[in-house]
Parts: structure tokens; sequence; C-alpha cells
């Protein structure tokens, strides 16, 4: 088949935790354009479903579902409403969360465990949910956001628990991809680099030092992720699996 062609998603099941807005909602965008029907999970049913909408330019079906991923009843809902819609889930781009930026000394047990479990926890009940459909299919790609905070520490902001979450999601991805590879599902994870989203844009004081402090000097745009992502849902990654993918604009080189 002609490369150009492993890229397309046509007729493929595909959805986005967290795919309301910022880098969650541009996968969905390059998903759809790339011809597969797309699940638009997130929290706040109305963004979701507005998100989903503007989808529909790509003539594909679309579909919000209102989820926390912290939730294992919510996801297993999801999982539901999704297979009963689809028939299918061929790629899942599991996204959601959080940061939360606290001294490691002042942080509360709740702070901690709030980015825990939706960093970390979340993204394993999505991608168990997934599994399970998938390796009954016996097909399937996962693509898990991690960060380059799970390989290096940031800073001036205090965020250990972030980091934490992210180096974790690194290391289940890898744990999923060698259980899951003998059923055909492949399993890698995204570690992007500082994305101008609601996350970072609001953390005026900082923009500047980050900038400084990547070597392209500048953040990166939610849709420089598009490309990788595509690579990974497609065909055109059928022998990658269990990799980690940085994303940094050169920030994890110095
Ligand atoms: P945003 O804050 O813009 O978007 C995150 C989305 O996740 C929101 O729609 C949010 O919903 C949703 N979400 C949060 N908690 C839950 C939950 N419990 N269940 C379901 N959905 C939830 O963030 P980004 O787009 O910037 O980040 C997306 C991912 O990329 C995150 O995992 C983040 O850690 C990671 N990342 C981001 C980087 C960046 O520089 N922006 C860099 C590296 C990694 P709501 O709005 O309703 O809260």
């Amino acid at each position: 088949m002609n490369i150009l062609d492993q890229f397309k998603l046509t007729g493929k099941k595909a959805f986005i935790t967290g795919g309301a807005r910022g880098i969650g909602k541009s996968i969905a965008m390059a998903f759809a354009q790339a011809g597969a029907d797309v699940a638009i999970v997130d929290l706040d049913l109305d963004v979701a479903q507005q998100t989903a909408k503007e989808l529909a330019q790509f003539s594909v079906n679309t579909l919000a579902v209102k989820t926390d991923v912290t939730k294992p009843d919510d996801v297993n809902a999801m999982m539901t409403t999704i297979l009963n819609a689809f028939g299918s889930v061929d790629i899942v781009f599991n996204n959601a969360g959080i940061c939360i930026n606290v001294n490691a000394e002042e942080m509360t047990y709740e702070q901690w465990r709030k980015v825990i479990d939706i960093n970390l926890n979340g993204v394993f009940l999505v991608a168990q949910a997934a599994g399970k459909a998938m390796i009954k299919q016996q097909r399937g790609s996962i693509i898990n956001t991690a960060s380059m905070s799970g390989h290096i520490v940031n800073e001036p902001q205090p965020q250990c628990a972030y980091n934490a979450s992210k180096a974790a999601v690194i290391m289940l991805t890898k744990s999923l991809a060698a259980e899951w590879a003998p059923h055909h599902v492949r399993v890698n994870s995204l570690s992007p680099g500082y994305i101008g989203t609601e996350m970072t844009l609001k953390a005026t004081q900082w923009i500047p030092l980050w900038e400084k402090r990547t070597p392209m000097g500048r953040m990166g745009k939610p849709d420089e992720l598009q490309g990788i992502v595509l690579y990974l849902a497609s065909d055109v990654s059928s022998y990658t699996t269990g990799s980690d993918f940085v994303v940094d604009g050169g920030f994890t080189c110095w």
C-alpha cells in the first residue's frame, strides 16, 4: 500500500479523553480529518458536544461522552456507549490530565492524590477498558499522553506529583505494550514539552523562562503534535510499541 494511504484512518473508530479542548481537541481534529469516527470524552458535556459538532465538517460520525476518568463505573459506561455507537474501538488517545503547582513540603495528600488519580489511575482505567475490547478484536492502538516532565524536573514551578505521574505513565505504557503485543494491541506514549493550552498559557509569569530554556525558543502549538499521534494511531506504525515520543522543541537536550 502507498505510504501516504497508510496514514489514513478511514473507517477506524477513535476516542479521546480530555478531548474537548487543548491538545485533545487538536488530535480529535487530526483523527477526524484522517477519516476516523471520533468520540470526545470529557468532564464537561457541553464543551465536549461543541467540539464533536466542529468535527462534523470532516463528514465522520462523532459522539460526546461525559466521563470522569478517575471513576471506574464512568469509564466502563463510556466504553459501553462508544462500543454501542461505533461497534468497535481502534484508537485511543488517553490524554486527560491536570497539573497542580505546589511545593512538595506543602502539598496536601488530597492534592497529591488528585493528580495521581487523574494522570495515572485514569490513564490505567481507560487503557484497561479499551484494552479488553481491543484484545477481543485482536487489534488496536493506544496512545497515552505522558510529558517531558516524565523525563526531567521542570523549574521554576514545583510539580512533584505531576512529574511522578507522567514518569509512571511512560512505564505503564511499556508494561501494557509488552503484555498486549501478542494480541496485536500497540501501546505508546507521547511526551510533549511546553504546549500552549489553557493548562500552560495562564502561567504568564513562567512563559518567558520556558521559552528561553527551549532550544527552539518558543512553546509548541497543539497542532504540532498531530503528526506524531497520527503516525502512532495509523498502520504506518505497525512495528512501534512500548515507545515514548518526546516532542519538546529540544527542551530535554539541555
Ligand atoms: P487542558 O487543561 O487544556 O485540557 C485537559 C482536558 O482534560 C480538559 O478538557 C479537562 O476537562 C479534561 N479532564 C481533566 N480531568 C478530567 C477527568 N477526571 N476526566 C475526564 N477529563 C478530564 O490540558 P492540555 O491539553 O494542555 O493537556 C492534555 C494532556 O497533555 C494532559 O495529560 C497534560 O498533562 C499533557 N501535557 C500537556 C502539556 C502542555 O504543555 N500543555 C505538556 C505535556 C503534557 P475540564 O476542562 O472540564 O477540566
